[in-house]
């Protein structure tokens, strides 16, 4: 028949042998019809088997596994229509468990179709079994979520590699296992954010890992989750729905707790009114839970009038705690405030100080909301110290709004501690990451005082480079006998009246040398939690 009419003829073929759908293409393709109802999970394969006719030479071509992977189907058979319109050698190919060759797939050798001898059953039988032995194995592994990390931008390669190892960083501090990560370096594609070759790609790739989650390195529009949801199956995410979660999963104020799930819930606004079937691969797990147990199937106009609540709830609480820091204002007890990128080192540094227990953990954003503790200097001397929510490039814009109450906290500081992890590659990006946002915040024209931490890990040379430029004070935050000269410089700039050049401090860390952090009595506050 295709003969007959110079038309691709094909077949979708269940495993019973049933045929669903027949489909007469044009000369050089054939156009399967929407097989979402054959959907059974981005992990397994879909049952059917496509068989079609090719009138050209050749075998499996592009569209061929771009069907094959995209709609996981079980193999897809082409067909030779000889030129005397008899069908001559038949081409298959099929998905595998694990790459052969940096390939994907398989395409076994074309043999004349009275020959073929193949135990279709068997093969896909095996198939399956090796996938699902595959995902048992991961699962084995692991309850974590699994995921593949995309980055598609036109920046350098480095740039792009920077900032796919600070989602990779995220995603773990979220409690997700990274499976694979994708730089594609091009332009974003309006449609399916990276090319649909990539796509096809990363679906295979997907499948053999057992990876559910699709998490890419850019903001996108809800348009462009539904898009790619739907053509791979898979859970989309974005950069600020990880981080929102992590928000999620580490509130432990009131106030905290309302903010991240006011932030998640306007966030997600735009996407209640895209349509319904992207919407249920965001909700449920990752993205979708909140401290406030946020339905987000919820219909719009109940999710406005919660934003209405909780941002209504947030402002009495706002109101309450600025009382609580006139008060502290009032007695005249300096605040310093522990500033900088994530992951630098703040909470260990205000713990050691303190000997407190805000959680100090290797995962991004350990703390989430602002936490005072009372720190006692010789001379009866005291400050209340406060530790704060790290920044990160890129932190966008719906979450630098809902997170401000968190950076008022500095407002009263008298002094900031700029603590960087002196041992990251990217110290000094960190270091205009946070610049830039305390400026705008305002906050640029406090004092500070930059800390170069984890010295325990550093090159000495390197150290002494980046203490110089920033005119900072060197310190390992888990070693009590490096906090010397931090403390002095803190007690200079806090009570030598006017602030002071940092060169004056040069020689102020090689004093008496006793250890201890020079008979500084510490002390935690009772339950001064802010
Ligand atoms: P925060 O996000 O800035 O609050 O950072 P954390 O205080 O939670 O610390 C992040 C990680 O760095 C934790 O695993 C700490 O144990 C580790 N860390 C902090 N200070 C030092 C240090 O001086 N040396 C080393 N080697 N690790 C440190
Ligand atoms: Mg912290």
């Amino acid at each position: 028949m295709s003969f007959e009419i110079k038309r691709q003829i094909g077949l979708l073929i269940d495993r019973r042998g049933e045929i669903h759908e027949a489909i007469v293409g044009d000369a050089r393709s054939v156009f399967l019809p929407d097989l979402t109802k054959y959907r059974v999970g981005h992990d397994r394969l879909c049952g059917l088997r496509l068989v079609h006719t090719h009138l050209h030479r050749g075998g499996l071509d592009d569209d061929d596994f771009t069907d094959l992977a995209l709609l996981r189907l079980d193999l897809v058979a082409a067909i030779q229509v000889q030129d005397d319109g008899l069908p001559g050698v038949v081409y298959v190919g099929h998905l595998l468990a694990a790459n052969d060759d940096d390939r994907p797939w398989i395409e076994l050798d074309p043999v004349s179709v009275h020959d073929l001898e193949e135990d279709f059953e068997q093969l896909i039988d095996a198939l399956e079994d090796e996938f699902a032995r595959k995902r048992r194995q991961y699962r084995g592994h692991s309850k974590r979520d699994r995921a593949v990390l995309v980055h598609v931008s036109e920046k350098t390669r480095t740039e792009a590699e920077e900032s796919i190892a600070e989602l990779k960083e995220l995603t773990q501090s979220a409690g997700i296992d990274v499976v694979h990560e994708y730089v594609q370096r091009r332009k974003v594609d309006r449609r399916f954010i990276m090319g649909r070759g990539k796509v096809q790609e990363m679906v295979i790739k997907a499948m053999q890992l057992g990876a559910e989650l699709l998490i890419f390195d850019l903001n996108i529009e809800p348009t462009q989750v539904k898009n790619v949801s739907e053509l791979t199956d898979m859970k989309v995410l974005d950069r600020t729905q990880v981080i929102l979660d992590i928000f999620a999963q580490r509130a432990e104020t009131r106030e905290g707790k309302i903010q991240v799930e006011l932030a998640q819930l306007r966030y997600m606004l735009p996407l209640l009114s895209a349509k319904h079937t992207a919407l249920s691969r965001l909700t449920g797990g990752i993205g979708g839970r909140g401290p406030g147990e946020t339905k987000l199937e919820v219909d719009r106009r109940r999710a406005q009038q919660r934003v209405t609540q909780l941002q209504r709830e947030v402002n009495k609480l706002g109101d309450r705690r600025r009382l609580r820091r006139g008060r502290r204002t009032d007695r005249s007890v300096p605040t310093v405030s522990i500033v900088g990128y994530t992951n630098a080192g703040k909470s260990t540094l205000l713990n050691c100080l303190t000997r407190s227990d805000v959680i100090a953990k290797d995962a991004l954003f350990a703390t989430l909301n602002p936490v005072s503790r009372r720190l006692r200097f010789p001379q009866e001397r005291e400050i209340i110290i406060t530790d704060t929510v790290g920044f990160i490039r890129k932190l966008p814009a719906e979450l630098m709004e809902a997170f401000k109450t968190t950076f008022e906290e500095i407002a009263p500081a008298s002094l900031l501690l700029h603590v960087l992890d002196a041992s990251n590659p990217e110290v000094e990006e960190h270091f205009e990451t946070v610049q830039g946002v305390l400026a705008e915040l305002e906050y640029s024209d406090k004092p500070a005082l930059v800390v170069l931490n984890k010295s325990d890990k550093c090159d000495a040379e390197e150290l002494e480079a980046l203490v110089n430029k920033y005119g900072g004070v060197a310190i390992s935050a888990l070693d009590r006998d490096t906090f010397e000269p931090l403390m002095g410089r803190m007690e200079s700039m806090l009570w030598s009246g006017a602030p002071v050049a940092m060169e004056e401090f040069g020689g102020h860390h090689d004093g008496d040398g006793s250890g201890d952090a020079g008979g500084v009595d510490v002390e935690a506050a009772s339950k001064d939690v802010v």
